[in-house]
């Protein structure tokens, strides 16, 4: 079971989720599935479907049985949720605020291919997980628990990857989490006092001045931010105004997609198989109006550690400029000139 534990000086919350401990990867020890006999004990691998949790959706091409194999994407959930519904409510005690993790916490595995990345699988394929991300984004909206959905890839064990077949994570989350909570803010802010959208104008900005911008398509930019928290960090921004992701159409679907398989690639051709993480800020599913806010994916490789004063201040030193590092994915400079 998992709980929110309150710090009563920050006001901010933890989950408390210690089944995760019993993941493979348990505390840092290696868990990389390279050889064949490994593959043979990967749960996300068709044939192996009773590993895991029933599954909650699967696009299967030529129709078959629920938990078989024949699946191209299939989501289950979590066999170590870290919010999870259903749990028996928890009293909280004077300077101890605690609530159940109550929510959701589900799996889409992206391929039956146990070596497939969404940088390499073709576009369509790409396209589907996406379309499935879509489908269950709207799913646990509707969950009167659900006040936010976080989808989430971390690729690779160093970017908090537990198992190395390709997958990404959705979390129904009972409340509006903190870089959220400071984006909508933020944009809130900026929107009572211009009247525009704070995403709408930055990426206009950019687009005229292309200082940062490492592509863009008819739907998508996607830009190296001006105050980037760390090195090569990208973010993928529809062109239109848009609040929350479920509202992506068949058309945009398709052109982020191409996005998001373009940077990846950009990523691979400078670093290589470098692990990372994306994540969908959107505004949240809590009933509410957010026409302020405008959902974008940032994506960020993992080729820095966190240390101590981003741990104590929440404050980040970005080695790499921003500016800079456009110009190494886009090849206005060339691999391995200048510093990062
Ligand atoms: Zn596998
Ligand atoms: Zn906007
Ligand atoms: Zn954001």
């Amino acid at each position: 079971m998992a709980e929110l534990r309150q710090d009563i000086v920050t006001g901010s919350w933890v989950d408390v989720a210690t089944d995760r401990a019993l993941r493979p990867t348990d505390f840092g020890k290696p868990c990389e599935m390279t050889t064949p006999d490994d593959i043979e004990k990967c749960p996300f691998c068709p044939g192996h479907e009773i590993m895991t949790p029933l599954e909650v959706l699967a696009i299967r091409p030529n129709d078959g049985e629920p938990n078989t194999p024949g699946w191209q994407v299939r989501v289950f959930p979590n066999k170590f949720p870290a919010f999870q519904s259903g749990e028996p409510t928890l009293e909280s005690e004077p300077l101890f605020p605690r609530r159940t993790a109550d929510g959701s916490h589900e799996v889409i595995i992206h391929s039956p291919d146990h070596n497939a990345r969404l940088a390499t699988m073709p576009p369509d394929e790409v396209e589907l997980v996406l379309r499935v991300y879509r489908h269950r984004y709207r799913a646990n909206a509707e969950d009167a628990h659900v006040r936010c959905v976080h989808i989430i890839l971390n690729s690779g064990r160093e970017a908090g990857a537990s198992l190395e077949h390709s997958h990404s994570q959705l979390f129904g989350v009972p409340l509006v989490p903190p870089l959220l909570q400071q984006e909508l803010a933020g944009a809130s802010w900026y929107h009572t006092r211009q009247g525009k959208c704070v995403f709408c104008r930055m990426i206009s900005s950019e687009m005229d001045m292309l200082r940062r911008v490492v592509a863009k398509n008819r739907s998508f930019v996607a830009i190296t931010p001006f105050a980037s928290k760390l090195p090569f960090e990208v973010w993928i921004v529809p062109r239109t105004h848009q609040e929350s992701f479920d509202m992506i159409d068949d058309t945009q679907l398709e052109e982020f997609a191409l996005m998001l398989r373009d940077i990846l690639g950009l990523y691979n051709d400078r670093f290589g198989d470098v692990p990372f993480n994306y994540y969908i800020h959107s505004a949240p599913t809590d009933g509410s109006e957010y026409p302020y806010y405008h959902w974008h994916l940032e994506l960020i490789p993992k080729l820095t550690t966190m240390g101590g004063f981003e741990l104590g201040t929440s404050m980040w030193i970005n080695v790499t400029t921003p500016e800079h590092a456009a110009d190494l994915l886009t090849g206005r400079i060339e691999k391995g000139m200048g510093a990062l």
